[in-house]
Protein backbone atom coordinates (compact mmCIF):
# COMPACT_ATOMS: atom_id res chain seq x y z
CA UNK A 1 0.00 0.00 0.00
CA UNK A 2 1.24 3.23 -0.39
CA UNK A 3 1.85 6.18 2.54
CA UNK A 4 1.92 9.32 3.01
CA UNK A 5 3.71 11.62 5.87
CA UNK A 6 1.21 14.01 6.40
CA UNK A 7 -1.74 15.18 8.73
CA UNK A 8 -4.43 14.99 5.39
CA UNK A 9 -3.36 11.27 4.49
CA UNK A 10 -3.91 10.06 7.61
CA UNK A 11 -7.07 11.79 8.50
CA UNK A 12 -8.64 10.53 4.96
CA UNK A 13 -7.69 6.84 6.20
CA UNK A 14 -9.19 7.62 9.18
CA UNK A 15 -12.61 9.13 7.73
CA UNK A 16 -13.06 5.97 5.71
CA UNK A 17 -11.86 3.46 8.29
CA UNK A 18 -15.18 1.27 8.92
CA UNK A 19 -14.18 0.56 12.37
CA UNK A 20 -13.77 4.35 13.09
CA UNK A 21 -16.97 4.39 15.42
CA UNK A 22 -15.09 2.31 18.38
CA UNK A 23 -12.40 4.39 19.28
CA UNK A 24 -15.51 6.64 20.99
CA UNK A 25 -16.36 3.54 22.98
CA UNK A 26 -12.76 3.70 24.69
CA UNK A 27 -11.59 5.78 28.10
CA UNK A 28 -8.24 7.41 26.93
CA UNK A 29 -5.56 8.50 29.82
CA UNK A 30 -4.84 12.25 29.50
CA UNK A 31 -1.96 13.82 29.29
CA UNK A 32 -2.38 17.99 29.30
CA UNK A 33 -5.73 17.90 28.70
CA UNK A 34 -5.15 16.01 25.52
CA UNK A 35 -5.72 11.78 25.00
CA UNK A 36 -2.21 10.33 25.04
CA UNK A 37 -1.12 8.52 21.69
CA UNK A 38 -1.92 5.50 23.69
CA UNK A 39 0.28 2.34 21.71
CA UNK A 40 0.12 0.19 24.50
CA UNK A 41 -2.43 -2.28 24.10
CA UNK A 42 -0.04 -4.99 23.71
CA UNK A 43 0.66 -4.61 27.84
CA UNK A 44 -2.80 -3.17 29.41
CA UNK A 45 -5.66 -2.29 26.49
CA UNK A 46 -7.48 0.69 27.26
CA UNK A 47 -10.43 0.58 28.80
CA UNK A 48 -14.13 0.17 27.06
CA UNK A 49 -16.76 2.93 28.46
CA UNK A 50 -19.09 -0.35 28.62
CA UNK A 51 -16.69 -1.64 31.83
CA UNK A 52 -17.85 0.61 34.29
CA UNK A 53 -21.90 -0.43 33.98
CA UNK A 54 -21.31 -4.36 33.85
CA UNK A 55 -19.29 -4.22 37.19
CA UNK A 56 -21.96 -1.48 39.07
CA UNK A 57 -24.03 -4.32 37.50
CA UNK A 58 -22.69 -7.15 39.52
CA UNK A 59 -22.38 -5.17 42.43
CA UNK A 60 -26.03 -4.19 42.40
CA UNK A 61 -26.99 -7.76 41.58
CA UNK A 62 -25.22 -9.02 44.57
CA UNK A 63 -27.02 -6.21 46.91
CA UNK A 64 -30.10 -6.94 45.42
CA UNK A 65 -30.02 -10.76 45.64
CA UNK A 66 -27.12 -11.92 48.11
CA UNK A 67 -26.04 -15.82 47.53
CA UNK A 68 -29.39 -16.12 45.19
CA UNK A 69 -27.61 -14.00 42.51
CA UNK A 70 -26.03 -17.28 41.63
CA UNK A 71 -29.07 -18.08 40.36
CA UNK A 72 -31.36 -14.84 39.25
CA UNK A 73 -31.26 -12.00 37.21
CA UNK A 74 -30.35 -11.65 33.96
CA UNK A 75 -26.77 -13.65 33.95
CA UNK A 76 -26.80 -15.93 37.14
CA UNK A 77 -23.08 -16.35 38.75
CA UNK A 78 -23.59 -19.74 39.12
CA UNK A 79 -23.23 -20.06 35.12
CA UNK A 80 -20.91 -17.40 34.40
CA UNK A 81 -18.10 -18.94 32.38
CA UNK A 82 -20.70 -20.01 29.97
CA UNK A 83 -21.87 -16.30 29.04
CA UNK A 84 -18.00 -16.17 28.00
CA UNK A 85 -18.10 -19.08 25.53
CA UNK A 86 -19.55 -18.63 22.15
CA UNK A 87 -17.43 -15.01 21.81
CA UNK A 88 -14.31 -16.81 23.37
CA UNK A 89 -14.39 -19.83 21.05
CA UNK A 90 -14.85 -17.31 17.41
CA UNK A 91 -11.93 -15.45 19.02
CA UNK A 92 -9.48 -18.06 18.96
CA UNK A 93 -10.95 -20.57 16.37
CA UNK A 94 -12.52 -23.21 18.77
CA UNK A 95 -15.79 -25.23 19.01
CA UNK A 96 -17.66 -24.25 22.12
CA UNK A 97 -16.76 -26.69 23.92
CA UNK A 98 -13.04 -26.32 23.49
CA UNK A 99 -12.80 -23.18 25.39
CA UNK A 100 -13.35 -21.60 28.86
CA UNK A 101 -12.40 -18.62 30.62
CA UNK A 102 -10.70 -19.37 34.18
CA UNK A 103 -7.88 -18.52 36.25
CA UNK A 104 -5.00 -16.07 35.11
CA UNK A 105 -2.80 -17.18 32.35
CA UNK A 106 0.32 -18.69 34.36
CA UNK A 107 -2.06 -20.38 36.47
CA UNK A 108 -3.66 -22.20 33.31
CA UNK A 109 -0.25 -22.67 31.34
CA UNK A 110 0.53 -24.88 34.86
CA UNK A 111 -2.55 -27.06 34.63
CA UNK A 112 -2.07 -27.45 30.51
CA UNK A 113 1.00 -28.67 31.43
CA UNK A 114 -0.12 -30.99 34.36
CA UNK A 115 -2.01 -32.53 31.37
CA UNK A 116 -0.01 -32.21 28.89
CA UNK A 117 3.44 -32.36 29.72
CA UNK A 118 3.84 -35.85 31.11
CA UNK A 119 7.69 -36.67 30.52
CA UNK A 120 8.87 -40.22 30.55
CA UNK A 121 12.44 -41.26 30.50
CA UNK A 122 12.97 -41.11 26.82
CA UNK A 123 10.74 -38.54 26.11
CA UNK A 124 11.15 -35.82 28.38
CA UNK A 125 12.10 -32.27 26.56
CA UNK A 126 10.08 -29.53 25.99
CA UNK A 127 11.17 -27.16 22.39
CA UNK A 128 10.04 -23.67 23.16
CA UNK A 129 11.56 -20.39 21.56
CA UNK A 130 14.40 -18.79 23.10
CA UNK A 131 13.75 -15.40 24.56
CA UNK A 132 10.04 -16.68 25.98
CA UNK A 133 8.43 -14.64 28.49
CA UNK A 134 9.85 -14.76 31.42
CA UNK A 135 6.61 -16.03 33.27
CA UNK A 136 6.49 -18.99 31.02
CA UNK A 137 9.82 -20.05 31.26
CA UNK A 138 9.36 -20.15 35.22
CA UNK A 139 6.62 -22.26 34.65
CA UNK A 140 8.30 -24.79 32.34
CA UNK A 141 11.72 -24.58 34.61
CA UNK A 142 10.01 -25.49 37.29
CA UNK A 143 7.65 -28.08 35.69
CA UNK A 144 10.48 -29.95 34.23
CA UNK A 145 12.25 -29.73 37.93
CA UNK A 146 8.97 -31.05 39.37
CA UNK A 147 9.28 -34.54 37.11
CA UNK A 148 13.00 -34.52 37.94
CA UNK A 149 14.55 -33.93 35.36
CA UNK A 150 17.44 -30.64 34.34
CA UNK A 151 15.98 -27.83 33.35
CA UNK A 152 19.54 -27.24 31.17
CA UNK A 153 19.16 -30.69 29.39
CA UNK A 154 15.06 -30.72 29.53
CA UNK A 155 14.58 -27.42 27.96
CA UNK A 156 15.95 -27.17 24.40
CA UNK A 157 15.45 -23.33 22.69
CA UNK A 158 15.66 -22.62 19.15
CA UNK A 159 17.34 -19.43 18.48
CA UNK A 160 17.21 -17.11 15.73
CA UNK A 161 20.43 -17.44 13.25
CA UNK A 162 23.62 -15.08 14.28
CA UNK A 163 22.79 -11.96 12.89
CA UNK A 164 19.00 -12.50 12.41
CA UNK A 165 16.21 -11.24 15.10
CA UNK A 166 13.67 -13.49 14.99
CA UNK A 167 12.95 -17.47 14.03
CA UNK A 168 13.16 -19.01 10.31
CA UNK A 169 10.04 -21.32 10.51
CA UNK A 170 12.54 -23.88 8.54
CA UNK A 171 14.96 -24.06 11.89
CA UNK A 172 11.74 -24.68 14.52
CA UNK A 173 10.55 -27.11 12.16
CA UNK A 174 14.10 -28.49 12.07
CA UNK A 175 14.51 -28.45 16.11
CA UNK A 176 11.20 -30.23 16.34
CA UNK A 177 12.35 -32.75 13.51
CA UNK A 178 15.91 -33.56 14.83
CA UNK A 179 15.10 -33.44 18.94
CA UNK A 180 11.57 -35.19 18.04
CA UNK A 181 11.95 -38.84 19.53
CA UNK A 182 13.24 -37.20 23.05
CA UNK A 183 10.42 -34.23 23.04
CA UNK A 184 7.44 -34.52 25.08
CA UNK A 185 5.77 -30.70 24.32
CA UNK A 186 6.68 -28.05 21.76
CA UNK A 187 5.27 -24.66 23.38
CA UNK A 188 5.74 -21.68 21.65
CA UNK A 189 4.03 -18.18 21.90
CA UNK A 190 2.00 -17.24 19.02
CA UNK A 191 3.07 -13.97 18.94
CA UNK A 192 6.76 -13.10 20.95
CA UNK A 193 6.21 -10.72 23.28
CA UNK A 194 9.44 -9.21 22.58
CA UNK A 195 9.63 -9.20 18.29
CA UNK A 196 6.21 -9.08 17.58
CA UNK A 197 7.13 -12.28 15.65
CA UNK A 198 3.92 -14.51 14.70
CA UNK A 199 4.86 -17.76 14.73
CA UNK A 200 3.14 -20.35 12.13
CA UNK A 201 1.48 -22.63 14.76
CA UNK A 202 -0.53 -25.12 12.53
CA UNK A 203 3.51 -26.04 10.82
CA UNK A 204 4.46 -25.94 14.42
CA UNK A 205 1.82 -28.14 15.53
CA UNK A 206 1.92 -30.76 12.32
CA UNK A 207 5.38 -31.60 13.19
CA UNK A 208 5.07 -31.80 16.64
CA UNK A 209 2.44 -34.11 16.48
CA UNK A 210 4.67 -35.88 13.31
CA UNK A 211 7.49 -36.43 16.41
CA UNK A 212 5.00 -37.93 18.95
CA UNK A 213 4.75 -34.87 20.70
CA UNK A 214 2.22 -32.16 22.06
CA UNK A 215 1.76 -28.74 20.95
CA UNK A 216 0.91 -26.24 22.86
CA UNK A 217 0.49 -22.21 22.96
CA UNK A 218 0.63 -19.36 24.70
CA UNK A 219 -1.50 -16.65 23.08
CA UNK A 220 -0.75 -13.86 25.46
CA UNK A 221 0.16 -11.38 22.49
CA UNK A 222 -2.14 -13.30 19.66
CA UNK A 223 -5.49 -12.90 21.37
CA UNK A 224 -7.56 -9.99 20.38
CA UNK A 225 -4.58 -9.08 17.68
CA UNK A 226 -5.15 -12.09 15.00
CA UNK A 227 -7.48 -14.10 14.13
CA UNK A 228 -6.92 -17.85 15.63
CA UNK A 229 -7.73 -20.96 14.29
CA UNK A 230 -7.00 -23.28 16.88
CA UNK A 231 -9.15 -25.71 16.08
CA UNK A 232 -7.53 -26.36 12.53
CA UNK A 233 -4.38 -25.97 13.67
CA UNK A 234 -5.16 -29.12 15.53
CA UNK A 235 -3.22 -27.59 18.51
CA UNK A 236 -3.37 -29.67 21.78
CA UNK A 237 -3.96 -26.86 23.90
CA UNK A 238 -3.40 -22.84 24.24
CA UNK A 239 -3.77 -20.29 27.45
CA UNK A 240 -3.88 -16.44 26.75
CA UNK A 241 -4.76 -13.75 29.16
CA UNK A 242 -7.40 -11.20 28.68
CA UNK A 243 -6.13 -7.48 29.96
CA UNK A 244 -3.93 -6.93 26.88
CA UNK A 245 -4.91 -6.50 23.09
CA UNK A 246 -8.02 -7.82 25.46
CA UNK A 247 -9.16 -4.76 27.35
CA UNK A 248 -10.51 -6.59 30.09
CA UNK A 249 -8.52 -4.71 32.36
CA UNK A 250 -5.10 -4.97 34.97
CA UNK A 251 -5.13 -8.84 36.24
CA UNK A 252 -8.34 -9.70 34.15
CA UNK A 253 -8.86 -13.52 33.14
CA UNK A 254 -7.06 -16.05 31.29
CA UNK A 255 -8.42 -18.23 28.54
CA UNK A 256 -8.06 -21.73 28.22
CA UNK A 257 -8.06 -23.76 24.90
CA UNK A 258 -8.08 -27.75 24.65
CA UNK A 259 -8.83 -29.60 21.74
CA UNK A 260 -12.11 -31.85 21.48
CA UNK A 261 -9.73 -35.15 21.19
CA UNK A 262 -8.37 -34.27 24.56
CA UNK A 263 -11.57 -32.80 26.23
CA UNK A 264 -13.67 -36.03 25.49
CA UNK A 265 -11.19 -38.15 27.17
CA UNK A 266 -11.60 -38.32 31.07
CA UNK A 267 -8.79 -40.18 31.67
CA UNK A 268 -6.56 -37.87 30.64
CA UNK A 269 -4.29 -36.68 34.10
CA UNK A 270 -5.45 -33.14 35.55
CA UNK A 271 -5.68 -31.07 38.64
CA UNK A 272 -9.12 -31.24 39.52
CA UNK A 273 -11.37 -28.75 41.57
CA UNK A 274 -15.33 -28.70 42.07
CA UNK A 275 -16.30 -26.31 38.38
CA UNK A 276 -14.78 -28.92 36.28
CA UNK A 277 -16.96 -31.78 37.53
CA UNK A 278 -19.91 -33.33 35.86
CA UNK A 279 -22.04 -29.91 36.20
CA UNK A 280 -25.44 -32.84 36.96
CA UNK A 281 -23.50 -33.84 39.65
CA UNK A 282 -21.63 -31.33 41.30
CA UNK A 283 -24.28 -29.70 43.50
CA UNK A 284 -24.45 -33.83 45.06
CA UNK A 285 -21.01 -33.28 47.11
CA UNK A 286 -20.12 -36.94 46.35
CA UNK A 287 -16.56 -38.33 46.21
CA UNK A 288 -14.80 -38.81 43.01
CA UNK A 289 -14.32 -36.53 40.34
CA UNK A 290 -16.16 -36.86 37.05
CA UNK A 291 -14.73 -34.09 34.91
CA UNK A 292 -17.33 -32.55 32.38
CA UNK A 293 -16.34 -32.84 28.73
CA UNK A 294 -14.49 -30.28 27.10
CA UNK A 295 -12.59 -27.60 28.28
CA UNK A 296 -14.75 -26.59 31.35
CA UNK A 297 -13.60 -30.00 32.64
CA UNK A 298 -9.82 -28.22 33.42
CA UNK A 299 -12.18 -25.86 35.69
CA UNK A 300 -10.92 -25.77 39.72
CA UNK A 301 -13.27 -22.72 41.18
CA UNK A 302 -16.51 -20.91 40.84
CA UNK A 303 -16.37 -18.06 38.29
CA UNK A 304 -14.42 -14.30 39.15
CA UNK A 305 -17.58 -12.28 38.77
CA UNK A 306 -16.08 -8.71 38.79
CA UNK A 307 -12.94 -9.73 36.59
CA UNK A 308 -15.29 -11.89 33.99
CA UNK A 309 -18.14 -9.15 34.15
CA UNK A 310 -15.55 -6.58 32.65
CA UNK A 311 -14.46 -9.23 29.94
CA UNK A 312 -17.48 -9.99 28.86
CA UNK A 313 -18.25 -6.38 27.96
CA UNK A 314 -14.90 -6.10 26.11
CA UNK A 315 -16.03 -9.32 24.14
CA UNK A 316 -18.67 -8.11 23.20
CA UNK A 317 -16.97 -5.25 21.33
CA UNK A 318 -14.50 -7.97 19.48
CA UNK A 319 -17.36 -10.11 18.77
CA UNK A 320 -19.25 -7.13 17.09
CA UNK A 321 -16.46 -5.68 15.18
CA UNK A 322 -15.27 -9.30 13.95
CA UNK A 323 -11.22 -10.67 14.27
CA UNK A 324 -11.37 -10.48 10.51
CA UNK A 325 -12.22 -6.91 10.49
CA UNK A 326 -10.07 -5.49 12.52
CA UNK A 327 -6.74 -7.69 11.15
CA UNK A 328 -7.73 -5.70 7.86
CA UNK A 329 -7.50 -2.94 9.46
CA UNK A 330 -4.61 -4.15 11.93
CA UNK A 331 -2.64 -4.76 8.69
CA UNK A 332 -2.76 -1.29 7.31
CA UNK A 333 -2.69 0.59 10.26
CA UNK A 334 1.02 -1.22 11.07
CA UNK A 335 2.11 -1.05 8.05
CA UNK A 336 1.21 2.55 7.84
CA UNK A 337 3.06 3.05 11.56
CA UNK A 338 6.58 1.15 9.62
CA UNK A 339 6.51 3.91 7.22
CA UNK A 340 6.28 6.50 9.87
CA UNK A 341 8.48 5.20 12.43
CA UNK A 342 11.06 4.38 8.91
CA UNK A 343 10.40 7.89 8.14
CA UNK A 344 11.40 9.39 11.40
CA UNK A 345 14.36 7.17 11.39
CA UNK A 346 15.90 8.57 7.95
CA UNK A 347 17.94 11.52 9.03
CA UNK A 348 19.27 10.04 12.36
CA UNK A 349 19.37 6.59 12.67
CA UNK A 350 18.40 5.96 16.38
CA UNK A 351 16.74 2.55 16.02
CA UNK A 352 16.06 -0.48 13.94
CA UNK A 353 12.74 -2.60 13.78
CA UNK A 354 13.22 -5.94 14.46
CA UNK A 355 9.07 -6.93 13.91
CA UNK A 356 9.22 -9.02 10.71
CA UNK A 357 8.55 -6.99 7.62
CA UNK A 358 6.14 -9.46 6.33
CA UNK A 359 3.07 -8.78 7.83
CA UNK A 360 1.67 -12.34 7.48
CA UNK A 361 4.57 -13.03 9.83
CA UNK A 362 3.69 -10.33 12.43
CA UNK A 363 0.65 -8.44 14.55
CA UNK A 364 0.12 -5.23 15.24
CA UNK A 365 3.50 -4.67 17.22
CA UNK A 366 6.61 -3.40 15.87
CA UNK A 367 9.47 -3.41 18.19
CA UNK A 368 12.35 -1.11 17.54
CA UNK A 369 15.50 -1.78 19.01
CA UNK A 370 17.15 1.27 19.99
CA UNK A 371 21.01 2.68 19.88
CA UNK A 372 22.72 3.77 23.76
CA UNK A 373 19.94 6.36 24.09
CA UNK A 374 17.12 4.48 23.55
CA UNK A 375 15.60 4.60 27.16
CA UNK A 376 16.20 9.03 27.23
CA UNK A 377 14.22 8.77 23.76
CA UNK A 378 11.84 6.58 25.23
CA UNK A 379 11.32 8.81 28.50
CA UNK A 380 10.83 11.80 25.89
CA UNK A 381 8.39 10.23 24.40
CA UNK A 382 6.49 9.75 27.45
CA UNK A 383 7.03 12.90 28.56
CA UNK A 384 5.58 14.25 25.55
CA UNK A 385 2.17 11.98 25.67
CA UNK A 386 3.32 9.33 24.07
CA UNK A 387 2.31 5.86 25.57
CA UNK A 388 4.62 2.83 24.61
CA UNK A 389 6.33 0.49 26.33
CA UNK A 390 10.14 0.14 27.04
CA UNK A 391 11.58 -3.77 27.54
CA UNK A 392 14.81 -4.56 28.77
CA UNK A 393 17.61 -4.22 27.43
CA UNK A 394 17.12 -1.45 24.51
CA UNK A 395 13.64 -2.16 22.66
CA UNK A 396 10.60 0.23 22.51
CA UNK A 397 7.44 -1.45 21.80
CA UNK A 398 4.54 0.45 19.32
CA UNK A 399 1.06 -1.68 19.40
CA UNK A 400 -1.43 0.45 16.88
CA UNK A 401 -4.30 -1.65 18.30
CA UNK A 402 -7.27 -1.59 15.44
CA UNK A 403 -10.45 -0.63 17.83
CA UNK A 404 -9.06 2.29 19.08
CA UNK A 405 -6.23 3.22 17.61
CA UNK A 406 -6.45 5.91 14.36
CA UNK A 407 -3.94 6.69 11.29
CA UNK A 408 -3.52 10.30 12.72
CA UNK A 409 -2.21 9.00 16.23
CA UNK A 410 -0.03 6.87 14.16
CA UNK A 411 1.19 10.13 12.51
CA UNK A 412 1.35 12.28 15.48
CA UNK A 413 3.81 9.56 17.06
CA UNK A 414 6.09 10.46 14.02
CA UNK A 415 5.78 13.89 14.74
CA UNK A 416 6.92 13.30 18.08
CA UNK A 417 9.32 11.04 17.06
CA UNK A 418 10.77 13.74 15.00
C1 LIG B 1 1.71 -11.17 29.66
C2 LIG B 1 2.25 -12.54 29.61
C3 LIG B 1 2.23 -13.36 30.75
C4 LIG B 1 1.71 -12.85 32.08
O1 LIG B 1 1.15 -13.87 32.82
P1 LIG B 1 0.10 -13.61 34.01
O2 LIG B 1 -0.01 -14.95 34.60
O3 LIG B 1 -1.17 -13.11 33.37
O4 LIG B 1 0.68 -12.58 34.92
C5 LIG B 1 2.71 -14.65 30.64
N1 LIG B 1 3.18 -15.12 29.46
C6 LIG B 1 3.21 -14.36 28.35
C7 LIG B 1 3.73 -14.92 27.06
C8 LIG B 1 2.76 -13.04 28.40
O5 LIG B 1 2.83 -12.28 27.30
Amino acid sequence: MHYENTLAFAQNLDAHDPLRAYREQFVFPQHKGQPVLYFCGNSLGLQPKTVRQALLAELDHWAEYGVEGHFRGELPWMHYHKFLTAQTARLVGALPHEVVVMNTLTVNLHLMMVSFYRPAPGRYKIIMEAGAFPSDQYAVESQVRWHGFEPGDAIVEVAPRPGEDTLRTEDILAVIEKQGKNTALVLFAGVNYYTGQFYDLGAITAAAHAAGAYAGFDLAHAAGNLPLRLHDWNADFAVWCSYKYLNSGPGGPSGAFVHERHGQNPALPRFAGWWGHDESERFLMRKGFKPMTGAGGWQLSNAQIFSFAAHKASLDIFDAAGMETLREKSLRLTGFLEFILEEANRKKHRFRLITPRDAQARGCQLSACTDAGGKALFDQLMENGVIADWREPNVIRFAPAPLYNSYEDVWRLGEALR
